[in-house]
Parts: C-alpha cells; sequence; structure tokens
C-alpha cells in the first residue's frame, strides 16, 4: 500500500520547499524505497506553459510531453524519478476537469461545489501517484499557508489524511524562522503563527522543518515544539548550506529527517547508502580549475530562467573537475555593437526562447564564438539562431531568418512545418516530450553520447527548413542527428571545431548530478581546452 507525505510551506514563499520535497524524496530513495513525488500548483493556469518565465521561472518538461513547474526538475535531478502528466496539477486543471464532467452531465443534476467536488478531483490527483511499485508518494502544495488560493488545497490533503488512517499519510510543515538582526535573535513566532493557519483549518503538522539563516538553539526547537504541538524531536533544523543545494539532503540526513519521517509513516528505516552522492558533493566543494561560460538569453534578471541550463552547467563542471562560472549576458545588450561584454569567456550558450525580443544580440553572440575560436552551444532557439548566423554570414544568404521573427525573410532557414502552418490553434502545435533523435556516425554528437540513438525532450514549434538542407551542408554546416525518418533536423555542429554544436531540443532536462549529459560535460571539457590553449 502506498502511503502518503504532504508538504506544506508557511510564512513566506520561496523557501525551498520543492528542494526539501526533493531531498526527502532522494533519501528515502536511497533508503530502498520506491518514491513518487508531484507538486501542487494553486494558480488559475492549466499548467505554466502559458507562462513567462519571468512569472514563474523556467517550464519544465517531461519525458511524455507535460509542461510542468520547476520544482520537477528538483525531483528528477536530486531523486532520478521520472515525473510526468501525473507530477503536477494547478487549480486550473482540476477545474477543468470538473466543468468538464459536469457539462457531459457527469453530477447527475446536482449542485456542482468547492467541497466536495473539487477537494475529491484533487483527491483523485493526489490518489494517481498511488500504485503497487510505489511504496511512498510526496505531494507538495504550492504556495504558502493562508493563501486564499490553496485552501482547496489543503482540504483535500486533510481529508485525505484523516481517510488514510494512522501512520498512513503525514504532513511536514516547512516555514521560515528569520534572524532579526537588531534583536540579535532568532524569531519563532512566524511559525507558530503559521502552524495557528493550519490548525485553523484542520490540519496539524506531524513534522515542522524550519528554515534559517542561522544555527538554531535547543529553546527554539522546544519552543517551536509547545507551541506548535510538535513531538521535540520532530522539529528539523534546515539551516542555509554553504555551497550547493545538493548539501540539503546530507544535511536533514545528520538530523534523522528520512528516518523520523519513516518512522511517522510506521516503515522500517532500512540502510541508507548515499556514499555515491557524498563524493559527489567532495567533487563540487573542490573543483581543480575554473571556467566562465556566457550564457545569453533574454530572461538574464531572473535566475530561475534557465534554471536547468544553470544546473546542467555545474554537473558537467562536476564531469570535469572544475567550477562553471556563468556569465549572464542580457541578449539586447549586445546589440548595440560592442562585444565588451563576451571578453574573456571561454565558451558561450545560447538557450531557448520565445519571440524576436534579443534575437539579433544572440545571433551576435554566436559570430563572436565562431570568428574568436570560443566553443558554442545552442539549445531549441539557440540551435536556430546558430542556423540562420550560418546561413547569413557563412553561406552568404543575407537576411536568412526564422519564419518566427520575419514572416518576410527572403531565406526562411527556419520554419514552421506544412502541416503546422495550417492549424489556427498554436497551443496544439507544439513539439512537446521526448522523441527519439539519430545520431550520424562519427559526428562530434555522436562521440559525445557514444551510442547511435538518443531521446531527447522537445518543446518548440519552428524547425530546421529541409529546402536549405543541402545548401548549407554544401558550406560547411554538418548535420550530426536527425529524427529517425531523417526528415527533421536535430543536432548541427560546425565539424572543423572542437565544439561548436547545437541541438534542436533541450538536453538540459536530462542532466543528473551525477551523471552530467553528454552534450553538456562536452562543451565544458572544450570551454576548459580554450582556456589552457588562451
Ligand atoms: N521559438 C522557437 C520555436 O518555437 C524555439 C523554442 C524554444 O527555444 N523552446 O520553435
Amino acid at each position: 500500500m502506498t502511503k502518503h507525505i504532504f508538504v506544506t510551506g508557511g510564512v513566506v514563499s520561496s523557501l525551498g520547499k520543492g528542494i526539501t520535497a526533493a531531498s526527502l524524496a532522494m533519501l528515502l530513495k536511497h533508503r530502498g524505497y520506491r518514491v513518487a513525488i508531484q507538486k501542487l500548483d494553486p494558480y488559475i493556469n492549466v499548467d505554466p506553459g502559458t507562462m513567462s518565465p519571468y512569472q514563474h521561472g523556467e517550464v519544465y518538461v517531461t519525458d511524455d510531453g507535460a509542461e510542468t513547474d520547476l520544482d520537477l526538475g528538483h525531483y528528477e535531478r536530486f531523486a532520478e524519478l521520472s515525473c510526468g502528466k501525473s507530477s503536477n496539477y494547478t487549480t486550473g486543471r482540476i477545474y477543468s476537469n470538473v466543468i468538464a464532467r459536469e457539462r457531459r452531465g457527469g453530477y447527475l443534476g446536482g449542485t456542482v461545489q468547492v467541497i466536495p467536488h473539487i477537494t475529491d478531483e484533487i483527491k483523485t490527483a493526489v490518489r494517481s501517484l498511488a500504485a503497487d511499485d510505489v511504496d511512498i508518494a510526496i505531494t507538495e502544495v504550492g504556495g504558502t499557508a493562508g493563501d486564499i488560493e490553496s485552501l482547496p488545497f489543503l482540504e483535500a490533503c486533510r481529508q485525505f489524511k484523516q481517510e488514510a488512517g494512522r501512520g498512513n499519510a503525514i504532513f511536514i510543515h516547512l516555514t521560515l524562522v528569520p534572524y532579526i538582526k537588531a534583536a540579535g535573535e532568532l524569531k519563532t513566532k512566524p511559525s507558530q503563527q503559521s502552524v495557528g493557519i493550519l490548525r485553523n483549518i484542520g490540519i496539524t503538522p506531524d513534522i515542522l522543518v524550519c528554515r534559517s539563516e542561522m544555527p538554531m538553539q535547543k529553546e527554539h526547537l522546544d519552543k517551536l515544539a509547545l507551541f506548535c504541538n510538535v513531538a521535540t524531536d520532530m522539529v528539523i533544523e534546515e539551516q542555509d548550506v554553504k555551497h550547493t543545494i545538493f548539501e540539503v539532503p546530507l544535511e536533514l540526513a545528520k538530523q534523522q529527517f528520512d528516518t523520523k519521517v519513516l518512522e511517522m509513516l510506521q516503515l522500517p528505516p532500512r540502510t541508507l547508502d548515499i556514499e555515491q552522492w557524498r563524493k559527489m558533493v567532495e567533487r563540487i566543494l573542490h573543483p581543480a580549475g575554473e571556467v566562465t561560460v556566457a550564457v545569453v538569453g533574454k530572461y538574464i534578471s531572473l535566475k530561475d530562467a534557465y534554471k536547468s541550463i544553470y544546473e546542467a552547467l555545474n554537473h558537467a563542471g562536476t564531469a570535469n573537475n572544475v567550477k562553471v562560472n556563468v556569465r549572464m549576458i542580457e541578449a539586447e545588450e549586445l546589440e548595440s555593437g560592442s562585444d565588451e561584454l563576451l571578453k574573456g569567456v571561454n565558451a558561450v550558450l545560447v538557450p531557448g526562447g520565445f519571440g524576436d525580443r534579443g534575437v539579433p544580440g544572440k545571433i551576435r553572440a554566436i559570430t563572436y564564438a565562431r570568428t574568436h575560436g570560443l566553443p558554442f552551444f545552442g539549445i531549441c532557439l539557440g540551435m536556430q539562431c546558430m542556423v540562420i548566423e550560418f546561413a547569413r554570414n557563412v553561406a552568404n544568404l543575407a537576411g536568412a531568418n526564422s519564419t518566427e521573427f520575419d514572416p518576410d525573410t527572403p531565406f526562411p532557414v527556419i520554419d514552421l512545418m506544412e502541416e503546422q502552418r495550417n492549424v489556427a490553434d498554436k497551443g496544439g502545435t507544439m513539439r512537446l516530450g521526448a522523441y527519439p533523435c539519430a545520431l550520424v556516425p562519427k559526428s562530434r554528437a555522436a562521440r559525445a553520447y557514444n551510442k547511435p540513438n538518443v531521446s531527447e525532450r522537445h518543446r518548440h514549434r519552428y524547425e530546421f527548413n529541409n529546402f536549405y538542407r543541402e545548401q548549407l551542408e554544401q558550406c560547411g554546416l554538418k548535420i550530426s542527428g536527425t529524427s529517425p525518418d531523417g526528415k527533421l533536423v536535430e543536432i548541427v555542429e560546425l565539424p572543423d571545431r572542437d565544439f561548436f554544436a547545437a541541438c534542436q531540443f533541450h538536453p538540459e532536462f536530462k542532466s543528473r548530478p551525477m551523471e552530467a549529459h553528454p552534450l553538456f560535460r562536452d562543451f565544458v571539457a572544450a570551454a576548459i581546452k580554450q582556456k589552457v590553449k588562451k
């Protein structure tokens, strides 16, 4: 039988609930339990796919093509779990299911209400994680206790625990214990009040996890236990880690967080095997050198907008035993004509994106990398920009562009596929999720992956235009990966360069801390070589 853990948050948002839930999943997995995990998001968008990264950070894409919250990236990276459509539910998705059923006459003339209909639908979403091969299901509830939006989710989780019975479902509440400088003290009151809000709606947390900047004393833990009605040993301290978020599970394990959770769920502790993880953290803490990679994008000011890219660069750094310093460059700032911002970097990466803002700056960065012998890695829109740059400046197709940015371009080297052009609803035309890619033997890409066929995740509408394939190939652009039928271009590269490559898919979603993505790994290796040569 699957046991359930609900993770809620209080006091403020951005406490790191996702990382705490992911760390717990990782620890339980390394104790031999089969874990599944999901996030409930209180906003009304049906999925985050239509939201700007400025609103909610990056949109994380799963193998099954779900456009999801970036916390799923933490789950997959920490616990190597495979997430999918049942790993992320929003208020919008829950309501649209209920409303669709109501329209079909599914409620037999009854009045459709938040309780029980919406809460039942939420419980169904939680239950969708339960399976014969899942021992423990973790449900992270987005938002902060006290928000109007998250109330139906919390109410549904309360009912769920009640129905599951003792030992089958527990609540973990994450709160903030702020340090007040003027008083020189840590304050427990906000946590007490946040637990008070939960108690008002019938939820008593079983375990309290307290985020703080400063070490907590026994008196703080005792006070929290007393006022929050939690056993003293069930108050866990989660202090800010110094170097890498991958220290979080190690710190939590030191306080037996995972065994306390198992105790509450009436499950045996089993042995914890996290030696590999420990070694990985050690490598991160003691790199042999460093390199600087320019990431040229248009959502640079928000650090969560390219979360998985930064993570994948770090994984690649760990694999190569270097620290990767990212120089975040706002693409538009390169449009003034000066390359000053790019000076001194060891490699250039252009990530994905939508819309034309910043595209000229991205193309300029690619020209700079090509003409200054720097390794380059383009991802999705970054690949489209590499093709445009090559077409304009090497193949002499002046004005070459993607029809996304210039519908009247004389050389539409990136274009919609015929069948997409005729669909009015753009939402339905994205290529989403995992697709196979066949690699061209001996290419840079094939050497990186060291296998002939791979599967990678997509999220785009436009494609390389095959009309220009031969012409660009004759000018020296190598196509090193395609769909198995050869029709869709997936990877392009400049064969005479150590690493000057770009892919139509998003490899960053599949990179893991202990297993860097091969393309990122070789890109960073090329950046190291560039630095040594210099
Ligand atoms: N805007 C481009 C497209 O739709 C690239 C998308 C992306 O980078 N994810 O094809």
